[in-house]
C-alpha cells in the first residue's frame, strides 16, 4: 500500500523525494510522450521581485530549505545540480537607482541586496538549479528501481473502491496529482483558477564576449560556454501551446541589444507552459469530495524555490496531520467547486 504520484516534473520529484526521506513507498506516473515545464525551465532562484523591488514571498525560509534539499539530491543522484552564482540587475535610470539605494538601508533587504557598481545592482543568495538534469537523472533512477510507470494517466483508469484506489492492478492509499499545466485539464481540479503561461528562452552565439556574470535587464542574460548566452525568458498568456514562436526571439533579442552591442546568431530555442495560477500561491490539499486525492501544483512562478519547502509541507500534512497554511491550501477556492456543482 502506498502513494501514487502523477507527474515527474519538479513537483512530482520533490513529493517523491519527501516520501523517500520518511520511508514511505510510492510510484511515479510520467509519460515519456508528454512534455514538461521542468525540462525547459532555466531554474534560477532569486529573492528579489525586480518590478517593485520587494522581497519574494517567504524567501528567508525558502532559500535555506532549497539549498539543503537540492544538495541532498546531488548526493542521492551523484550529479551537480546547483550553481550558486550571483545575479546583477541592470539599473536602467536614476529613479530606479534611487529606489535600489533606498532598499539598501533596510535591514530586511541587506542579506539579499548589494551596492550598485557600473550600473549593476548586486543580488545575493541567487543561483540556478539544472532542472533538466535533475528530471532526467531522477526519472532514470526511478526506472532502475521499478518505481516509474511510463504511461499517460487518465482518471477513468482509476478504480475507487471502499478505502482503496486501484490503478493498473496495483492498490494505493492515496494519489498526489503533480501534473503541472495538464492539471488545468483534469476534471478533478479544473475548477481551480489556473492562469497558465507560456515561457520561452533562446541561446545565442555572439562575435565577442559580453558578460561574465549573470545579468537581468528585463530578462536574464546567462553566460554559458565561450561567447554563448541564454536569454530567458518570456511570459505569454495567449495562444497556449508548447511550440516556440518568432515573437519570443524578437522580444528576447530586443532586451539583449538594449544593453549590448554585439552581433549574434540564435542557436537554440525552447518553449513550455508554466503551471501558473491566479493568486501566485501553490495548490496543496485534498479534493473536496475525496480525501485520498491530493494536488501539488501551481509552481509555475518561482517553482525552484517553492517546491522543496511546500512538498515537505504537504507530506507533513498527509502523514502527520499538520494543518496546511491558508495561502496554499486549495480550500481557499472551494467556493468555486461548490458553485460549479450548483450550476451543472
Ligand atoms: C521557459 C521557462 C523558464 C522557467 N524558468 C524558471 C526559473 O528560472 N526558475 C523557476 O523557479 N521556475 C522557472 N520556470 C517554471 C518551472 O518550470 C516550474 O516552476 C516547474 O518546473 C513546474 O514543475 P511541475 O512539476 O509543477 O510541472 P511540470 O514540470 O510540467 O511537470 C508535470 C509533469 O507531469 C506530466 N504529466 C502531466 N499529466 C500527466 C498524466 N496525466 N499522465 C502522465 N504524466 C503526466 C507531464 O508530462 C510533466 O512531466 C520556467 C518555466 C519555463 C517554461
Amino acid at each position: 500500500m502506498s502513494t501514487l504520484i502523477i507527474g515527474g516534473g519538479l513537483a512530482g520529484i520533490c513529493a517523491a523525494e519527501q516520501l523517500r526521506k520518511i520511508d514511505e513507498s510510492f510510484h511515479v506516473v510520467q509519460s515519456s510522450a508528454m512534455p514538461s515545464s521542468t525540462a525547459a525551465a532555466t531554474g534560477m532562484y532569486n529573492p528579489i521581485v525586480f518590478k517593485r523591488l520587494n522581497l519574494s514571498w517567504k524567501v528567508d525560509v525558502l532559500i535555506p530549505e532549497l539549498i539543503l534539499f537540492y544538495e541532498s539530491l546531488e548526493t542521492v543522484l551523484g550529479v551537480k545540480l546547483l550553481d550558486k552564482h550571483g545575479l546583477y540587475k541592470h539599473i536602467r535610470n536614476k529613479e530606479y537607482e534611487k529606489f535600489w539605494n533606498s532598499r539598501l538601508n533596510n535591514p530586511e533587504y541587506m542579506p539579499f541586496m548589494g551596492a550598485i557598481e557600473e550600473a549593476l545592482g548586486e543580488v545575493k543568495q541567487t543561483g540556478t538549479l539544472d532542472c533538466a538534469l535533475l528530471q532526467s537523472t531522477y526519472l532514470k533512477k526511478l526506472k532502475a528501481e521499478s518505481l516509474l510507470i511510463d504511461t499517460s494517466f487518465y482518471n477513468k483508469d482509476l478504480i475507487r473502491t471502499g478505502s482503496q484506489l486501484s490503478f493498473k492492478g496495483r492498490l494505493y492509499d492515496r494519489i498526489i496529482f503533480c501534473e503541472g499545466a495538464f492539471g488545468a485539464e483534469n476534471q478533478l481540479f479544473n475548477w481551480l483558477p489556473w492562469k497558465l503561461c507560456r515561457g520561452e528562452w533562446i541561446t545565442i552565439k555572439t562575435n565577442k564576449p559580453v558578460t561574465k556574470v549573470v545579468l537581468n535587464n528585463r530578462v536574464n542574460i546567462i553566460p554559458l560556454d565561450e561567447n554563448t548566452y541564454k536569454l530567458s525568458s518570456t511570459f505569454s498568456w495567449d495562444d497556449l501551446d508548447w511550440n516556440t514562436t518568432p515573437q519570443a526571439v524578437d522580444e528576447l533579442l530586443l532586451d539583449f541589444t538594449e544593453i549590448f552591442d554585439a552581433s549574434y546568431e540564435v542557436i537554440d530555442q525552447k518553449a513550455a507552459i508554466r503551471p501558473t495560477v491566479a493568486d501566485r500561491r501553490p495548490y496543496l490539499g485534498a479534493h473536496p469530495d475525496d480525501d485520498r486525492l491530493f494536488i501539488f501544483n501551481g509552481l509555475g512562478s518561482k517553482g525552484v524555490m517553492l517546491a522543496p519547502y511546500f512538498s515537505k509541507h504537504l507530506i507533513d500534512h498527509i502523514f502527520q496531520g499538520e494543518k496546511l497554511m491558508h495561502e496554499v491550501d486549495i480550500k481557499r477556492h472551494h467556493k468555486r467547486y461548490y458553485n460549479q456543482d450548483e450550476k451543472s
